[in-house]
Protein backbone atom coordinates (compact mmCIF):
# COMPACT_ATOMS: atom_id res chain seq x y z
CA UNK A 1 0.00 0.00 0.00
CA UNK A 2 1.23 3.40 -0.47
CA UNK A 3 1.43 5.81 2.44
CA UNK A 4 -1.28 8.33 1.84
CA UNK A 5 -3.64 5.01 2.87
CA UNK A 6 -2.47 3.65 6.08
CA UNK A 7 -3.01 4.80 9.63
CA UNK A 8 0.11 4.15 11.88
CA UNK A 9 -0.59 3.33 15.40
CA UNK A 10 2.46 2.44 16.37
CA UNK A 11 3.94 2.43 19.69
CA UNK A 12 7.47 3.66 18.73
CA UNK A 13 9.26 3.99 16.47
CA UNK A 14 6.12 5.88 15.57
CA UNK A 15 4.13 8.38 13.03
CA UNK A 16 5.84 10.89 11.94
CA UNK A 17 4.47 13.58 9.23
CA UNK A 18 5.12 12.92 5.81
CA UNK A 19 6.09 16.33 5.04
CA UNK A 20 8.89 15.65 7.48
CA UNK A 21 9.86 12.53 5.98
CA UNK A 22 9.92 14.04 2.71
CA UNK A 23 12.52 16.91 3.32
CA UNK A 24 14.74 14.37 5.56
CA UNK A 25 14.48 11.93 2.51
CA UNK A 26 16.00 15.14 -0.01
CA UNK A 27 18.36 15.77 2.52
CA UNK A 28 19.66 11.91 2.96
CA UNK A 29 20.70 12.76 -0.74
CA UNK A 30 21.94 16.64 -1.09
CA UNK A 31 21.92 18.07 2.13
CA UNK A 32 21.29 21.80 1.76
CA UNK A 33 22.49 22.28 -1.82
CA UNK A 34 26.21 20.89 -0.10
CA UNK A 35 26.36 18.01 -2.99
CA UNK A 36 26.46 15.96 0.26
CA UNK A 37 23.91 13.49 2.21
CA UNK A 38 23.43 14.99 5.79
CA UNK A 39 24.60 11.87 6.74
CA UNK A 40 27.72 12.23 5.45
CA UNK A 41 28.78 15.71 6.45
CA UNK A 42 30.68 16.15 9.68
CA UNK A 43 28.90 16.16 12.89
CA UNK A 44 31.18 19.92 13.52
CA UNK A 45 30.47 21.35 10.00
CA UNK A 46 28.76 24.65 10.15
CA UNK A 47 25.43 22.60 8.14
CA UNK A 48 25.52 20.26 11.50
CA UNK A 49 25.92 23.08 14.47
CA UNK A 50 23.12 24.80 12.50
CA UNK A 51 20.66 21.72 12.80
CA UNK A 52 22.05 21.47 16.83
CA UNK A 53 21.13 25.23 17.16
CA UNK A 54 17.48 24.77 15.29
CA UNK A 55 16.95 21.93 17.18
CA UNK A 56 17.56 23.41 21.04
CA UNK A 57 15.81 26.82 20.06
CA UNK A 58 12.95 25.04 18.55
CA UNK A 59 12.65 22.40 21.05
CA UNK A 60 12.65 25.26 24.23
CA UNK A 61 10.21 27.55 22.43
CA UNK A 62 7.91 25.02 22.79
CA UNK A 63 8.22 23.76 26.01
CA UNK A 64 8.69 27.50 27.21
CA UNK A 65 11.72 27.27 28.56
CA UNK A 66 14.44 29.85 28.20
CA UNK A 67 18.67 29.31 27.99
CA UNK A 68 18.70 31.36 31.16
CA UNK A 69 17.50 28.39 33.20
CA UNK A 70 17.78 25.75 31.03
CA UNK A 71 19.84 23.62 29.03
CA UNK A 72 18.84 21.41 26.36
CA UNK A 73 21.25 18.35 25.59
CA UNK A 74 21.10 15.59 22.50
CA UNK A 75 22.25 12.36 23.61
CA UNK A 76 22.44 8.55 22.22
CA UNK A 77 21.63 5.91 24.12
CA UNK A 78 17.78 6.18 24.19
CA UNK A 79 15.61 6.63 27.41
CA UNK A 80 16.97 3.69 28.96
CA UNK A 81 20.54 5.55 28.66
CA UNK A 82 18.88 8.02 30.92
CA UNK A 83 17.88 5.51 33.26
CA UNK A 84 21.34 5.16 34.47
CA UNK A 85 22.51 8.92 33.39
CA UNK A 86 20.11 10.33 36.22
CA UNK A 87 21.52 8.28 38.80
CA UNK A 88 25.04 8.53 38.35
CA UNK A 89 24.46 12.48 37.49
CA UNK A 90 22.38 12.96 40.87
CA UNK A 91 23.98 11.20 43.11
CA UNK A 92 27.36 13.03 42.05
CA UNK A 93 25.10 16.26 42.55
CA UNK A 94 23.61 15.11 45.94
CA UNK A 95 27.66 14.71 47.12
CA UNK A 96 28.39 17.90 45.78
CA UNK A 97 25.94 19.81 47.72
CA UNK A 98 26.09 17.82 51.13
CA UNK A 99 29.93 17.53 51.18
CA UNK A 100 30.00 17.31 55.00
CA UNK A 101 27.06 14.20 54.70
CA UNK A 102 29.07 12.52 51.91
CA UNK A 103 32.33 12.22 54.10
CA UNK A 104 30.43 10.71 56.91
CA UNK A 105 29.73 8.09 54.07
CA UNK A 106 26.30 8.52 53.12
CA UNK A 107 24.86 9.26 49.83
CA UNK A 108 21.00 9.67 49.98
CA UNK A 109 18.33 8.07 48.41
CA UNK A 110 16.69 7.96 45.24
CA UNK A 111 12.90 7.98 45.19
CA UNK A 112 10.86 6.18 42.45
CA UNK A 113 6.68 6.52 41.87
CA UNK A 114 6.78 3.17 39.88
CA UNK A 115 3.51 3.06 37.77
CA UNK A 116 4.37 1.26 34.89
CA UNK A 117 6.62 -0.80 32.82
CA UNK A 118 9.29 1.69 32.16
CA UNK A 119 9.39 3.26 35.95
CA UNK A 120 9.51 0.08 37.15
CA UNK A 121 12.46 -0.80 34.86
CA UNK A 122 14.10 2.50 35.87
CA UNK A 123 14.07 1.88 39.52
CA UNK A 124 15.40 -1.46 38.48
CA UNK A 125 18.63 0.39 37.15
CA UNK A 126 18.56 2.54 40.13
CA UNK A 127 18.90 -0.74 42.36
CA UNK A 128 21.39 -2.22 40.43
CA UNK A 129 24.10 0.97 40.15
CA UNK A 130 23.89 2.01 44.17
CA UNK A 131 22.00 -1.28 45.82
CA UNK A 132 18.71 -1.45 46.69
CA UNK A 133 18.92 -0.01 50.11
CA UNK A 134 19.26 3.03 48.33
CA UNK A 135 16.57 3.53 46.82
CA UNK A 136 13.00 4.30 47.92
CA UNK A 137 10.08 3.46 46.19
CA UNK A 138 8.01 5.53 46.73
CA UNK A 139 4.93 3.74 45.16
CA UNK A 140 4.39 1.09 43.57
CA UNK A 141 1.14 1.16 41.30
CA UNK A 142 1.26 -2.64 40.90
CA UNK A 143 -0.61 -3.03 44.52
CA UNK A 144 -3.68 -0.70 43.42
CA UNK A 145 -5.05 -2.33 40.51
CA UNK A 146 -8.36 -0.87 39.74
CA UNK A 147 -9.93 -4.18 39.16
CA UNK A 148 -7.82 -5.77 42.20
CA UNK A 149 -5.57 -7.81 39.30
CA UNK A 150 -2.96 -8.29 41.69
CA UNK A 151 0.41 -6.91 40.66
CA UNK A 152 -0.44 -5.31 37.68
CA UNK A 153 -0.53 -1.91 36.20
CA UNK A 154 -3.48 -0.09 35.39
CA UNK A 155 -4.07 2.69 38.19
CA UNK A 156 -1.84 5.36 40.38
CA UNK A 157 -3.72 5.59 43.68
CA UNK A 158 -4.36 9.15 45.49
CA UNK A 159 -1.04 10.75 46.63
CA UNK A 160 -2.65 10.63 50.34
CA UNK A 161 -1.22 6.78 49.54
CA UNK A 162 1.90 7.60 48.62
CA UNK A 163 3.14 11.15 50.35
CA UNK A 164 4.47 10.30 53.32
CA UNK A 165 6.87 7.52 52.14
CA UNK A 166 9.05 10.87 50.37
CA UNK A 167 12.15 11.57 52.11
CA UNK A 168 13.10 15.32 53.32
CA UNK A 169 14.87 17.07 50.19
CA UNK A 170 18.15 17.26 52.46
CA UNK A 171 18.09 13.07 52.26
CA UNK A 172 16.82 12.40 48.52
CA UNK A 173 18.63 12.57 45.53
CA UNK A 174 16.28 12.87 43.29
CA UNK A 175 12.52 11.48 43.28
CA UNK A 176 11.81 10.13 39.54
CA UNK A 177 8.74 9.62 37.31
CA UNK A 178 7.43 8.45 34.52
CA UNK A 179 4.51 11.01 32.96
CA UNK A 180 3.61 8.35 29.97
CA UNK A 181 3.99 4.81 30.95
CA UNK A 182 3.67 3.50 27.35
CA UNK A 183 3.00 -0.20 27.89
CA UNK A 184 0.35 0.57 30.52
CA UNK A 185 -1.47 3.12 28.95
CA UNK A 186 -1.54 5.18 32.04
CA UNK A 187 -0.54 8.62 32.32
CA UNK A 188 -0.25 11.11 35.68
CA UNK A 189 -2.94 13.35 35.15
CA UNK A 190 -1.62 16.57 34.20
CA UNK A 191 0.62 18.87 36.82
CA UNK A 192 0.32 15.63 39.10
CA UNK A 193 2.09 14.86 40.37
CA UNK A 194 4.50 17.84 40.59
CA UNK A 195 1.94 19.32 43.18
CA UNK A 196 3.31 17.19 45.81
CA UNK A 197 6.69 16.47 44.73
CA UNK A 198 7.37 20.20 44.16
CA UNK A 199 6.32 20.89 47.90
CA UNK A 200 10.33 20.49 48.78
CA UNK A 201 12.70 22.93 47.11
CA UNK A 202 15.55 20.61 48.28
CA UNK A 203 13.85 17.78 46.01
CA UNK A 204 15.23 17.73 42.39
CA UNK A 205 12.52 16.21 40.33
CA UNK A 206 13.05 13.89 37.36
CA UNK A 207 10.52 13.18 35.08
CA UNK A 208 10.46 10.58 31.60
CA UNK A 209 8.39 12.19 29.39
CA UNK A 210 9.41 10.02 26.48
CA UNK A 211 5.77 9.15 25.19
CA UNK A 212 3.93 12.30 26.27
CA UNK A 213 6.58 15.28 25.67
CA UNK A 214 5.22 18.10 22.87
CA UNK A 215 1.32 16.80 23.30
CA UNK A 216 0.89 18.85 26.38
CA UNK A 217 1.96 21.86 28.48
CA UNK A 218 3.96 21.29 31.47
CA UNK A 219 5.96 23.90 33.85
CA UNK A 220 9.53 23.47 32.65
CA UNK A 221 11.20 25.39 36.24
CA UNK A 222 9.79 22.31 38.51
CA UNK A 223 11.72 19.82 36.84
CA UNK A 224 15.16 19.51 37.45
CA UNK A 225 15.52 17.05 34.58
CA UNK A 226 13.07 16.17 31.92
CA UNK A 227 14.37 13.26 29.11
CA UNK A 228 12.85 11.88 26.31
CA UNK A 229 13.78 9.88 23.44
CA UNK A 230 12.87 10.78 20.49
CA UNK A 231 10.96 8.40 18.53
CA UNK A 232 7.64 9.38 19.57
CA UNK A 233 6.52 12.33 19.53
CA UNK A 234 9.68 14.12 18.06
CA UNK A 235 11.43 12.12 15.60
CA UNK A 236 13.56 9.43 14.92
CA UNK A 237 14.69 6.51 17.15
CA UNK A 238 18.90 7.77 17.71
CA UNK A 239 18.50 10.67 19.53
CA UNK A 240 17.26 11.83 23.84
CA UNK A 241 16.29 15.20 24.35
CA UNK A 242 17.22 15.40 28.14
CA UNK A 243 16.24 19.40 29.59
CA UNK A 244 18.61 19.68 32.29
CA UNK A 245 18.14 23.19 34.52
CA UNK A 246 21.02 24.85 35.03
CA UNK A 247 21.54 25.36 38.62
CA UNK A 248 21.99 21.60 38.38
CA UNK A 249 24.73 21.42 35.98
CA UNK A 250 26.67 24.23 37.29
CA UNK A 251 26.77 21.92 40.85
CA UNK A 252 27.86 18.93 38.80
CA UNK A 253 30.35 21.22 37.27
CA UNK A 254 32.03 22.55 40.36
CA UNK A 255 33.28 18.72 40.81
CA UNK A 256 35.54 19.30 37.92
CA UNK A 257 35.43 18.54 33.79
CA UNK A 258 35.76 15.40 34.03
CA UNK A 259 33.47 13.17 35.92
CA UNK A 260 34.93 13.07 39.54
CA UNK A 261 35.65 10.22 41.89
CA UNK A 262 34.15 11.87 45.43
CA UNK A 263 33.72 9.42 48.37
CA UNK A 264 33.89 4.91 47.72
CA UNK A 265 29.69 5.17 48.21
CA UNK A 266 28.78 7.72 45.33
CA UNK A 267 29.70 6.03 41.44
CA UNK A 268 31.80 7.34 39.25
CA UNK A 269 29.56 8.64 36.11
CA UNK A 270 30.63 7.20 32.37
CA UNK A 271 31.66 9.83 30.64
CA UNK A 272 29.58 9.56 27.92
CA UNK A 273 26.56 10.17 30.58
CA UNK A 274 28.39 12.84 32.22
CA UNK A 275 25.65 16.22 31.80
CA UNK A 276 28.33 18.84 32.08
CA UNK A 277 30.92 17.26 29.49
CA UNK A 278 28.29 16.54 27.21
CA UNK A 279 26.98 20.18 27.69
CA UNK A 280 30.67 21.87 27.56
CA UNK A 281 31.00 20.10 24.18
CA UNK A 282 27.46 21.25 23.20
CA UNK A 283 26.09 17.50 22.79
CA UNK A 284 29.07 16.66 20.75
CA UNK A 285 31.33 15.17 23.04
CA UNK A 286 31.41 12.25 20.37
CA UNK A 287 29.66 12.00 16.76
CA UNK A 288 25.76 12.41 17.19
CA UNK A 289 23.50 11.45 14.61
CA UNK A 290 22.63 14.79 13.67
CA UNK A 291 20.63 13.42 10.81
CA UNK A 292 18.64 12.25 13.92
CA UNK A 293 18.25 15.68 15.08
CA UNK A 294 17.23 16.99 12.04
CA UNK A 295 14.25 14.87 11.69
CA UNK A 296 13.42 15.71 15.34
CA UNK A 297 13.92 20.00 14.73
CA UNK A 298 11.59 19.67 11.53
CA UNK A 299 9.25 18.26 13.61
CA UNK A 300 8.83 20.65 15.96
CA UNK A 301 9.39 23.44 13.44
CA UNK A 302 6.16 21.94 11.80
CA UNK A 303 4.70 22.01 15.33
CA UNK A 304 5.73 25.98 15.55
CA UNK A 305 3.83 26.39 12.30
CA UNK A 306 0.49 26.18 14.07
CA UNK A 307 -1.77 29.21 14.19
CA UNK A 308 0.47 32.04 15.75
CA UNK A 309 -2.40 33.82 16.73
CA UNK A 310 -3.88 32.77 20.41
CA UNK A 311 -3.08 29.79 21.84
CA UNK A 312 0.76 28.65 21.64
CA UNK A 313 1.54 26.17 19.71
CA UNK A 314 1.66 23.32 22.28
CA UNK A 315 -1.38 24.46 23.72
CA UNK A 316 -3.24 23.70 20.54
CA UNK A 317 -1.41 20.30 20.56
CA UNK A 318 -2.39 19.51 23.53
CA UNK A 319 -6.06 20.32 22.65
CA UNK A 320 -6.14 18.52 19.13
CA UNK A 321 -4.71 15.60 21.44
CA UNK A 322 -6.96 15.63 24.05
CA UNK A 323 -10.05 15.26 21.54
CA UNK A 324 -8.35 12.42 19.48
CA UNK A 325 -8.06 10.62 23.04
CA UNK A 326 -11.84 11.12 23.87
CA UNK A 327 -12.76 10.16 20.41
CA UNK A 328 -11.10 7.28 20.98
CA UNK A 329 -12.06 6.08 24.39
CA UNK A 330 -15.91 7.71 23.44
CA UNK A 331 -16.31 4.50 21.27
CA UNK A 332 -14.74 2.04 23.39
CA UNK A 333 -17.01 3.10 26.47
CA UNK A 334 -20.19 3.08 24.67
CA UNK A 335 -19.44 -0.81 23.18
CA UNK A 336 -18.51 -1.42 26.85
CA UNK A 337 -19.91 -5.10 25.99
CA UNK A 338 -17.48 -5.51 23.69
CA UNK A 339 -14.34 -3.65 24.66
CA UNK A 340 -12.88 -3.31 27.89
CA UNK A 341 -10.47 -0.91 28.76
CA UNK A 342 -7.81 -1.78 30.72
CA UNK A 343 -6.20 1.43 33.23
CA UNK A 344 -8.74 3.38 35.77
CA UNK A 345 -10.79 5.91 33.96
CA UNK A 346 -9.10 8.60 36.17
CA UNK A 347 -5.35 8.52 34.81
CA UNK A 348 -5.55 6.86 31.13
CA UNK A 349 -3.55 7.94 29.19
CA UNK A 350 -4.00 10.04 25.86
CA UNK A 351 -1.23 8.64 23.79
CA UNK A 352 -1.33 5.13 24.56
CA UNK A 353 -5.10 3.70 24.63
CA UNK A 354 -4.62 -0.01 25.98
CA UNK A 355 -7.66 -2.13 25.55
CA UNK A 356 -8.90 -5.56 25.35
CA UNK A 357 -11.60 -7.41 23.76
CA UNK A 358 -13.79 -9.40 25.19
CA UNK A 359 -14.65 -12.44 23.62
CA UNK A 360 -11.73 -14.56 24.02
CA UNK A 361 -9.58 -15.24 20.94
CA UNK A 362 -11.09 -12.08 19.06
CA UNK A 363 -7.68 -10.09 19.51
CA UNK A 364 -6.47 -11.33 15.96
CA UNK A 365 -9.56 -10.66 14.46
CA UNK A 366 -9.87 -7.28 14.94
CA UNK A 367 -5.97 -6.45 14.08
CA UNK A 368 -6.66 -8.00 10.60
CA UNK A 369 -9.63 -6.45 9.87
CA UNK A 370 -7.80 -3.47 10.60
CA UNK A 371 -4.61 -4.42 8.86
CA UNK A 372 -6.94 -4.87 5.22
CA UNK A 373 -8.34 -1.30 5.94
CA UNK A 374 -5.01 0.17 6.31
CA UNK A 375 -5.00 0.63 10.07
CA UNK A 376 -1.79 -0.67 11.18
CA UNK A 377 0.38 -1.09 14.49
CA UNK A 378 -1.93 -1.79 16.95
CA UNK A 379 -1.39 -4.77 18.50
CA UNK A 380 -0.18 -4.38 22.20
CA UNK A 381 3.13 -4.35 23.69
CA UNK A 382 4.38 -8.48 24.06
CA UNK A 383 4.27 -8.10 27.70
CA UNK A 384 1.16 -7.38 28.25
CA UNK A 385 -0.98 -8.26 25.39
CA UNK A 386 -3.96 -6.66 23.98
CA UNK A 387 -4.75 -4.13 21.42
CA UNK A 388 -2.55 -0.71 21.75
CA UNK A 389 -3.67 2.82 20.22
CA UNK A 390 -1.05 4.91 20.24
CA UNK A 391 -1.86 8.58 19.75
CA UNK A 392 0.76 10.56 18.87
CA UNK A 393 1.29 14.11 17.52
CA UNK A 394 1.98 13.03 13.78
CA UNK A 395 -1.40 10.32 14.00
CA UNK A 396 -3.95 12.66 12.29
CA UNK A 397 -7.92 13.20 13.03
CA UNK A 398 -8.43 11.90 10.10
CA UNK A 399 -6.43 8.60 11.05
CA UNK A 400 -8.30 8.81 14.81
CA UNK A 401 -11.33 9.27 13.12
CA UNK A 402 -11.26 6.34 10.69
CA UNK A 403 -9.92 3.89 13.39
CA UNK A 404 -12.65 5.42 15.48
CA UNK A 405 -15.29 3.93 12.88
CA UNK A 406 -13.29 0.76 12.65
CA UNK A 407 -14.31 0.70 15.99
CA UNK A 408 -17.84 1.02 16.01
CA UNK A 409 -18.40 -1.34 13.21
CA UNK A 410 -16.41 -4.14 14.73
CA UNK A 411 -18.30 -3.38 17.78
CA UNK A 412 -21.93 -3.49 15.95
CA UNK A 413 -20.56 -6.44 13.80
CA UNK A 414 -20.30 -8.65 16.90
N1 LIG B 1 10.61 5.36 28.67
C1 LIG B 1 9.42 5.26 28.04
C2 LIG B 1 8.22 5.93 28.62
C3 LIG B 1 9.33 4.52 26.85
O1 LIG B 1 8.16 4.41 26.23
C4 LIG B 1 10.48 3.91 26.34
C5 LIG B 1 10.45 3.13 25.08
O2 LIG B 1 9.46 2.85 24.50
C6 LIG B 1 11.68 4.03 27.05
C7 LIG B 1 11.71 4.79 28.20
C8 LIG B 1 12.94 3.38 26.56
O3 LIG B 1 13.39 4.10 25.48
P1 LIG B 1 14.55 3.61 24.52
O4 LIG B 1 14.05 2.42 23.79
O5 LIG B 1 14.76 4.82 23.66
O6 LIG B 1 15.73 3.31 25.37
Amino acid sequence: PDRASVAYFGAGPSALPTSVLETAAASLINHGNSGLSLVEQSHRSALSSKILQDARENFLKIVNASAETHTVLFMAGGGTLQFSAVVYNLFTAWALKHPDLAAKGQRGACEYLVTGGWSSKAADEAKRLVGEENVNVVLDARNYHHAGEAKKFGNIPDAGEWKGNLKAGRDSAFVYFCDNETVDGVEFTKGSPLDILGEDPDRIVVADMSSNILSRTFDASKFGIVFAGAQKNIGSAGVTIVLIRNDILTLLTSGGSLPPKLTPQIPVTPVMMHYPTISKAGSLYNTLPIFDVYIASLTMAKLLQRDPSGKTALQQQEDESNTKAATLYNVLDRYENVYHVVPAKSIRSRMNICFRIKAPGDEAKFLKGGEEIGLLGLKGHRSVGGIRISNYNAVSVESVNKLAGYLEEYAKGI
